[in-house]
């Protein structure tokens, strides 16, 4: 994977001083009254305050005292382009082939690079005031390089993805070796747009039942030579098996495994359907799963019914949590999907119950792990990325506020706290500030948003809400 060793030269020293820093390291420590010196965008050290201010003289300086502080959070299936204009419009009682295909397909052949590039900064911004500092954009993207510009301009970290698929006639689609030029070429390009290493690329097919053995194999390729990661959809719901049972006699899992498409770099999308050969195929080749609980419920996937997420977990599975779209989950609140996870789970009855803390390592240390930047990003200790997350525990949500390690977390996941993020740093810069972004002008943004929204709408064919208005 790509470092960010040459960002951040221009950023200064900071030092986020006195918080009760919940670190996520190997002992999953929680430091009070503890101060993070951060230098050239990475953490230098914890410490007392007095000692780091005569290391660090002149440093800027956040005060966090009384703060809880996390480490930035990581959303690992997150939409960043159309259905941001577009947030809560697509009705929830529709079934997904018609909010696919009635809605998502005719604005996204709509949607023009402008489009693309506000709506991913209206994601960054929503990403970013709940605390989440990394977002991965796993690839319905027609202007990717646009996508990227708009996480940029808002100062989160990301990656980012065009389309890929090659069913022939749909939307989109285009034979294989296309697709796979495409994907090289964007991955490439943003390596070259972005010398600080914050947005990079990675190698994104639509997947589900849209993808030949040709494609699929081939981007996994492609991603080993590019050393980079690469995420498909399967198995949301009960859609995917039906289509491979039929066409190969066989689950989707245990078809990728008999085709080689299967392994540490590939992060899936949902993988909600599992049978166990599935399951056990997951495990042995270690690829990891992105979870979108919020997106599931609302959708009505089957999660209650065929989710396993837990045994995956405790058998060692790596799993990173997302929030899908502004309609399918409709909030990037990774903290909202930890509690939707540890409930869903613990509701199912699996033994040992997933715990608040686990659910808290699986939105920061273990999803880190799980998209391949373990070591990077995920935890608050010396020579990782800069990604500081400060909750205002002055906020009555907090009142009383735990102070117990393990009531700690259970307050951060089952608590709703993320409505009480306070400031966020990504790769020690700054980025929001007393709950504002620093960045981006939020009156402007949202006066863009409206008028694209009306023009998108109307360019699709799809009535705007001045023109058919609907009782609640
Ligand atoms: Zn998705």
């Amino acid at each position: 994977m790509r470092t960010i060793d040459a960002q951040c030269e221009m950023v200064p020293t900071l030092l986020v001083t006195g918080g009760d820093v919940v670190t996520m390291d190997p002992h999953r420590r929680v430091l009070n009254d503890t101060t993070i010196a951060v230098s050239g965008g990475r953490i230098a050290a914890l410490g007392p305050a007095g000692d780091l201010r005569r290391r660090y003289p002149g440093a800027e300086e956040l005060d966090a005292t009384g703060a809880v502080v996390i480490p930035g959070l990581i959303d690992a299936h997150q939409h960043t382009t159309v259905d941001p204009l577009v947030r809560s419009l697509i009705p929830d009682d529709i079934p997904s082939q018609s909010a696919i295909y009635d809605w998502a397909v005719p604005l996204h052949q709509h949607a023009d690079g402008d489009d693309d590039e506000l709506a991913a900064t209206v994601t960054a911004v929503d990403c970013l005031t709940r605390g989440v500092t990394t977002v991965l954009e796993p690839g319905t993207v027609a202007h990717p390089l646009r996508a990227a510009a708009g996480l940029r301009r808002a100062g989160i970290r990301g990656r980012v993805g065009g389309w890929g698929w090659d069913t022939p006639g749909l939307p989109f689609s285009a034979p294989a070796g296309e697709v796979l030029a495409a994907q090289r070429e964007t991955v490439t390009a943003l390596r070259a747009a972005d010398p600080d290493g914050l947005v990079t690329g990675w190698v994104t097919l639509v997947g589900h039942a849209l993808v030949s053995d040709e494609l699929f194999g081939g981007a996994l390729q492609l991603a080993g030579e590019l050393d980079t990661t690469v995420t498909w959809h399967l198995s949301p719901g009960p859609d995917d098996p039906g289509s491979y049972r039929l066409r190969y006699g066989r689950s989707p899992v245990e078809h990728l495994a008999r085709i080689g498409a299967l392994g540490p770099r590939l992060l899936l999308g949902h993988a909600v359907w599992l049978e166990n050969a599935e399951l056990e195929a997951l495990l042995h080749t270690g690829t990891a799963i992105a979870a979108c609980p919020g997106a599931y419920l609302r959708l009505g996937q089957g999660v209650t019914r065929a989710g396993r997420y837990a045994e995956f977990i405790h058998r060692g599975g790596r799993l990173a949590l997302g929030c899908d779209s502004h309609n399918a989950g409709d909030a990037p609140d990774v903290l909202r999907a930890a509690a939707l996870l540890a409930g869903l789970e613990h509701d199912r009855g699996t033994e040992p119950p997933l715990r608040a803390a686990d659910a808290l390592a699986l939105a920061t240390v273990d999803g880190a792990e799980a998209i391949g930047a373990g070591g990077e990003i995920g935890s608050i200790r010396p020579g990782l990325a800069a990604d500081l997350v400060v909750l205002d525990t002055t906020r009555p949500g907090w009142i009383p506020r735990a102070t117990d390690p393990a009531a700690l977390a259970r307050q951060i996941v089952w608590g709703g706290v993320s409505d009480t993020v306070r400031d966020v740093v990504v790769g020690g810069r700054v980025v929001v500030r007393d709950r504002r972004p620093l960045l981006v002008d939020l009156t402007e943004l949202r006066q863009e948003a409206a008028a694209r929204q009306g023009a998108l709408l109307s360019r699709a064919g799809l009535p705007t809400s001045a023109t058919v208005p609907s009782p609640i």
